[in-house]
C-alpha cells in the first residue's frame, strides 16, 4: 500500500483475536493474511499513508508469547526504525501488558511510537472493536509536530484511550474497555477530538540514538500472599533451583503476615543472594513499606519496594535487569528508579 505522502507506518501482527475472520466454508474463525489488511479495513487507504504490514508466521495466541517473541519484536522495530515513522503492534489482549512493559525496557531512548492494540471481537465481525482500535492507533502513531512524534513511547491503545504500556493492566475479559492504567493518566484520549496530554508523555533526548537491549533472565517467580499461606510453600519457592528474583504480591500498601517464620524465610533467601521485590496486589495505589509494622520488618530484611509498579511491569523489569546488569547492586539500584516511566 503506497500512500500519497511520506508518513509511513509498519503494522506488525503477532496474533490474537483481532486478526480473525469467518471462514466462508466452515463458518469458524480463522486468522487472516494480514498483508491483505486493507481488504478487511478498507478505511485504511483513506489515510494516504504508506502502511506496510508484516505478520508472525505462525501467529500466536498471546498466552504463548514469551521473551523470545519480545526479542523478535524488538529486532523488527530496530531493523525498520529508520524506514517507518511509527509502529503498530497487533497482539492478543491476554499478555499485551507484559509485552508492552518488556518492550518499554528494551527500547531505550525511543523516538517513535510503538503502539499495541488488538480487539475483543475479531476484525471480521460486524460489531468488532478492532476497526476503531486499529484506525485510531495508526492515526496516533502517525501524529507528528515539527517532524517529531507526538507520543514516542511504548503504549497501548484500546477503547478511546492510549495508556503507557508499562502502567497498563488487563482489567476485563468481557468489555471493550479491556485495559486500565490505575496509577497514571492516559497519554491520549480520543473523542470528537484526539487530545494529547503532552504534560504526561515522556519525550526522549532527540540527539540520542535508540539503544536496544535484548537479554532476559527468566529465573524469577511471583508469590501472591494470602491469609493462611504456609511455611512449606514459601520455603519451597525460595529454594527453587536457580531462582534469582522473587516478586511478592502483598496486601494493601505492601503488607504481609508478621509470623517470625515468614520473615526468616525471606531473610534467608536474601542472604543466599536472592532479590525480593514487593508489589501490591491492589489494583491501584502504592507499596509504602514501614507505614505498618506488617511491612517494616520486610524492609529491614532487605525487601525492595516496588512502589506503584504493576505486577506485569515488575516481572518483566526484573527479568530484564537480571538479564542485562552486571551485578546485584546494579539490579537493586535500577529496580528502585523509573527506567521507562513505570513508577512514580
Ligand atoms: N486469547 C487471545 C490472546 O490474548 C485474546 C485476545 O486476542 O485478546 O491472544
Amino acid at each position: 500500500m503506497t500512500g500519497r505522502n511520506e508518513t509511513s507506518i509498519l503494522l506488525i501482527y503477532t496474533g490474537g483475536t483481532i486478526g480473525m475472520v469467518h471462514d466462508p466454508v466452515t463458518g469458524s474463525l480463522i486468522p487472516i493474511d494480514f498483508k491483505l489488511i486493507t481488504t478487511h479495513v478498507p478505511e485504511l487507504s483513506k489515510f494516504g499513508y504508506d502502511i506496510q504490514a508484516i505478520s508472525f508466521d505462525p501467529v500466536k495466541d498471546s498466552s504463548n508469547i514469551d521473551p523470545q517473541v519480545w526479542i523478535r519484536l524488538a529486532e523488527i522495530i530496530e531493523e525498520f526504525y529508520d524506514r517507518f515513522d511509527g509502529f503498530v503492534v497487533l497482539h492478543g489482549t491476554d499478555t499485551m501488558a507484559y509485552t508492552a512493559s518488556a518492550l518499554s525496557f528494551m527500547l531505550e531512548n525511543l523516538r517513535k511510537p510503538v503502539i499495541f492494540t488488538g480487539s475483543q471481537l475479531p476484525i471480521g465481525l460486524l460489531r468488532t472493536d478492532g476497526r476503531e482500535n486499529l484506525i485510531t492507533a495508526i492515526e496516533i502513531a502517525a501524529a507528528r509536530d515539527l517532524g517529531l512524534s507526538l507520543v514516542p513511547e511504548v503504549s497501548i491503545y484500546f477503547d478511546n484511550k492510549l495508556t503507557r504500556g508499562n502502567r497498563t493492566r488487563k482489567y476485563s475479559a468481557e468489555h471493550f474497555d479491556v485495559f486500565k492504567s490505575p496509577n497514571y493518566p492516559p497519554l491520549v484520549e480520543a473523542g470528537i477530538h484526539v487530545k494529547y496530554n503532552t504534560h504526561v508523555i515522556r519525550y526522549p533526548d532527540p540527539d540520542r540514538d535508540l539503544i536496544v537491549r535484548k537479554s532476559f533472565d527468566t529465573n524469577v517467580a511471583i508469590l501472591k500472599i494470602f491469609p493462611g499461606i504456609s511455611r512449606k510453600l514459601v520455603n519451597a519457592i525460595t529454594h527453587t533451583e536457580g531462582l534469582r528474583g522473587l516478586i511478592i504480591e502483598t496486601f494493601g500498601s505492601g503488607n504481609a503476615p508478621t509470623y517470625p517464620w515468614f520473615i526468616e524465610e525471606l531473610k534467608s533467601y536474601i542472604e543466599r543472594g536472592g532479590i525480593i521485590f514487593n508489589v501490591t496486589q491492589c489494583h491501584g495505589g502504592s507499596v509504602e513499606m514501614g507505614v505498618y509494622e506488617t511491612s517494616l520488618e520486610m524492609r529491614e530484611a532487605g525487601v525492595i519496594s516496588g512502589k506503584d509498579i504493576t505486577s506485569e511491569a515488575a516481572v518483566t523489569k526484573l527479568m530484564f535487569l537480571l538479564g542485562t546488569c552486571n551485578s546485584r547492586e546494579e539490579v537493586e539500584k535500577n529496580l528502585q528508579r523509573s527506567m521507562a516511566g513505570e513508577i512514580s
